[in-house]
């Protein structure tokens, strides 16, 4: 259907790689027939190739827990981010008091004998 892409042609630089491809297949209603729809947009009318039969290319909507599910592992993700930065403070903190307190107390304790 859109399989008239050229690739540009390479100049200077390392080869050409595909990253990703997205293809949009839409069953037909009536024959349940794959349709490629990849380079077509929503809400158009369309006719089938195997049936002849004529029907509308919803828009695709996304999920509605799609943004919650992205929210939620954002939040998952900086809980996590703080929790580790804080115990690495917090190690580095008490590591370097630890050093000090131990210092005070030896020389506190020559003090006293
Ligand atoms: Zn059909």
């Amino acid at each position: 259907m859109s399989n008239d892409l050229s690739a540009p042609k390479l100049l200077v630089g390392r080869e050409l790689r595909v990253t990703r491809k997205v293809t949009l297949i839409f069953g037909c209603p009536k024959c349940t027939n794959d349709l490629d729809v990849t380079s077509i947009t929503g809400k158009a009318t369309i006719e089938c190739l195997k049936c002849n039969n004529v029907t509308w290319l919803p828009d695709y909507q996304p999920p509605w827990w799609s943004k919650l599910k992205t929210f939620v592992l954002s939040l998952v993700v900086s809980f996590l981010v703080g929790v580790i930065s804080s115990i690495a403070g917090t190690y580095a903190w008490v590591k370097i008091h630890n050093v000090n307190n131990k210092k005070i107390e030896l020389e506190q304790n020559k003090e006293s004998k």
